[in-house]
């Protein structure tokens, strides 16, 4: 049996009932054969992709809190320390009632080989908690964020671990973690990214995850003889990185018609109305219909299908496996041109093959949604410098890590014979890095 099999078989093994984790190494594993078959036996004797696979440090705690009426309640507090081998762990915290220790170590996993795409000094991590925040007062939220920082608060530091947000974590929750953070440790450093402009934020982080996956995009389509201007574009998802991909997207020239959230999604053939979209999601944290009640041209439609829209380009930005082989089969039959992904893991694996059989270019999320993380980087630098830079610095950088993540994966598939294949020059790209980082650092 060769190497990467009996890995993967290890990884199945040690981690029963986690099939997002398994999912998620089986992706890299697959495309990592062509490095590791050629050099086997030195990767089997370090036990180098057994290393990979396990974090560094797992840890699990009790969430206690009390709602507005007085009752307590426990949720499950997770951060997985996957890897430090290029710098301190980073990565976001997600709050959703689906966080089991699976779905953090995917997330965890995968973010190793994002943040080594990057090009910046940043180890793999993640962490959240099956705490769901809809419908949870203001009170409640900062009950339970305080209740969460008392106890991660020892695992963290500007140079060892620095989460950022995820799914249910946005500028809202940072501030209540941060606020508690500094409180118990007397200490004002960069421990969190995603942090408002008045206490340490970077300008153009709340846009950079759908900022980024534009850019990176753009330069896919122009570096295969195409143009974003004028393209249809179907987004999923209505969150932060949803918003910014569809804002970027019309300043771009093309024109968003779709995006969903957990009840339904919106068709509108004129273009989504970025700005009314705002009010209902950040602002009110409404549900869609609310969009759909205020605009004339917006269908609103219960459950899932933006797939079914015709479109030129395709980009998920909800959540993990939202796009399955028949949505897949709907938008080669529209004719999309490219699949790039926003959200973490939002294709199925048999989706993914489907795509790239049909010659559709496809683009994970390690590599398109990078921005999120690289910006979140570029906070940590200007935190350590005490200094802020301006919106256009941010952006402009933004844009530069973007687009050299799409070289850099395009160049790993060419030189691997697997020209076309961006998932596994991402894979390939990201790891090389971290595994020559891991090697010269000796049995740790
Ligand atoms: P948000 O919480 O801001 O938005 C998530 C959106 O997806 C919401 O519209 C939500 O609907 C919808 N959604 C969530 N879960 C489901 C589900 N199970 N089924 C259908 N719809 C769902 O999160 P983000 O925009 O920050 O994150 C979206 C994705 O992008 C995630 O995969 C995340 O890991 C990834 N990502 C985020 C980064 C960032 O910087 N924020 C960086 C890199 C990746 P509803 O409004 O009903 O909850």
């Amino acid at each position: 049996m060769s190497y990467v099999d009996e890995v993967y078989n290890y990884v199945v093994e040690k981690n029963p009932a986690q099939p997002e984790f398994h999912q998620a190494v089986k992706e890299v594993l697959d495309s990592l054969r062509v490095v590791i078959d050629a050099n086997e036996e030195e990767y089997r004797k370090d036990a180098l992709l057994e290393r990979l696979c396990t974090p560094e440090r797992q840890i699990l705690f009790r969430v206690p809190w009390v709602d507005d009426k007085g009752q307590v309640h426990v949720n499950n507090g997770f951060r997985i320390q996957f890897n430090s081998a290029i710098g301190p762990y980073k990565g976001g915290l997600r709050f959703h009632p689906s966080v089991n220790l699976g779905i953090i170590k995917f997330l965890g996993f995968e973010q190793i080989f994002k943040n080594s795409l990057t090009g910046l000094p940043i180890g793999g991590g993640k962490g959240g908690s099956d705490f769901d925040p809809k419908g949870k007062s203001d009170r409640e939220i900062m009950a339970f964020c305080q209740s969460f920082m008392t106890e991660l608060f020892r695992h963290i530091g500007a140079d060892t671990d620095v989460p950022a947000g995820d799914i249910g974590v946005g500028g809202r929750e940072i501030g209540y973690m941060y606020g508690q953070y500094k409180r118990i440790r007397d200490t004002y450093e960069g421990v969190l990214t995603g942090k408002g402009l008045t206490y340490g934020g970077s300008l153009a982080r709340t846009q950079a995850t759908g900022y980024g996956l534009l850019y990176l995009t753009e330069e896919l389509l122009k570096c295969n003889g195409s143009d974003i201007k004028g393209k249809t574009v179907v987004v999923s998802g209505a969150g932060n990185v949803a918003i910014y991909a569809i804002e970027k997207a019309q300043q771009l020239g093309a024109k968003p018609v779709t995006c969903s959230d957990s009840t339904g999604w919106i068709y509108d053939p004129e273009g989504i109305d970025v700005e009314l979209l705002k009010e209902v999601k950040e602002v009110k944290r409404a549900r869609l219909t609310e969009y759909a009640a205020a605009r004339k041209s917006a269908e609103y439609h219960e459950g899932r299908g933006v797939w079914s829209i015709k479109c030129d380009v395709a980009l998920p930005c909800a959540t993990q496996n939202e796009l399955h082989l028949e949505d897949a089969k709907q938008l080669v039959a529209n004719g999309v041109q490219a699949v790039c992904e926003g959200a973490n893991m939002p294709t199925t694996i048999e989706a993914t093959e489907y795509l790239q059989q049909n010659n559709v270019m496809f683009v994970g999320g390690k590599a398109a949604n990078a921005g999120g993380v690289g910006t979140s980087a570029l906070e940590m630098s200007q935190n350590s410098e005490r200094l802020s830079w301006t919106f256009e610095e941010v952006d402009a950088k933004l844009k530069q890590i973007m687009v050299n993540i799409y070289h850099n994966i395009d160049d790993a598939a060419k030189k691997y014979g697997m020209e076309g294949n961006y998932v596994a020059g991402a894979n390939i790209a990201g790891f090389l890095k971290v595994a020559e980082a891991m090697k010269a650092q000796g049995i740790v």
